[in-house]
C-alpha cells in the first residue's frame, strides 16, 4: 500500500472491530487510556489500532521481549473486518484469543486465522505477546 490511509472513523461510526461505534468501543483505550479489562478487549482494541496506523498504540501492548523497535504501515493491507472465535483464559495472568482478521490484497480478500497469546503485568495491563497461525 502506497499511502497511509487516514482515519476513516469519527466518533460516531462503527468501530474497526465489530462495536456499535468507535467512541464507544475501543476510543476509551486508543484515545482515553482507559486499561483493557480482558485478553479479548485488548486484542480488539490493538486490531482497531493496526487499522487506524496507531503504532504507539501497538508497540505500548506489546510485551517487552517480543515487541518490534518500530513499526510502519507501509505495507500494510486494508483491513476489512474482524471476528472473534474464542478467548481463552489460562489463569488471572495469560489468555489467547482465537480470531479470523480479513484483509484485502490485490483486489482480493484474504484470512488471517491466528491464535494470539496474551500476559498481564503487574501494572494490570494486558499485552500481546506473539501468536500461532493456522493453515
Ligand atoms: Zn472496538
Amino acid at each position: 500500500m502506497a499511502s497511509p490511509q487516514p482515519s476513516q472513523n469519527n466518533e460516531h461510526d462503527a468501530c474497526p472491530c465489530g462495536g456499535l461505534s468507535f467512541d464507544a468501543c475501543c476510543a476509551r483505550y486508543l484515545e482515553r487510556g482507559e486499561i483493557a479489562p480482558t485478553a479479548e478487549a485488548l486484542m480488539r482494541s490493538r486490531y482497531t489500532a493496526f487499522v487506524r496506523h496507531d503504532a504507539p498504540y501497538l508497540l505500548e501492548t506489546w510485551a517487552a521481549r517480543t515487541r518490534p523497535a518500530t513499526l510502519d504501515f507501509d505495507d500494510a493491507p486494508p483491513w476489512l473486518g474482524l471476528q472473534v472465535k474464542a478467548h481463552l483464559q489460562r489463569d488471572d495472568s495469560h489468555a489467547e484469543v482465537e480470531f479470523v482478521a480479513r484483509y484485502k490484497v490485490g483486489g482480493r480478500a484474504h484470512r488471517l486465522h491466528e491464535r494470539s497469546r496474551f500476559e498481564r503485568t503487574d501494572d494490570g495491563r494486558w499485552r500481546y505477546i506473539d501468536g500461532d497461525l493456522f493453515d
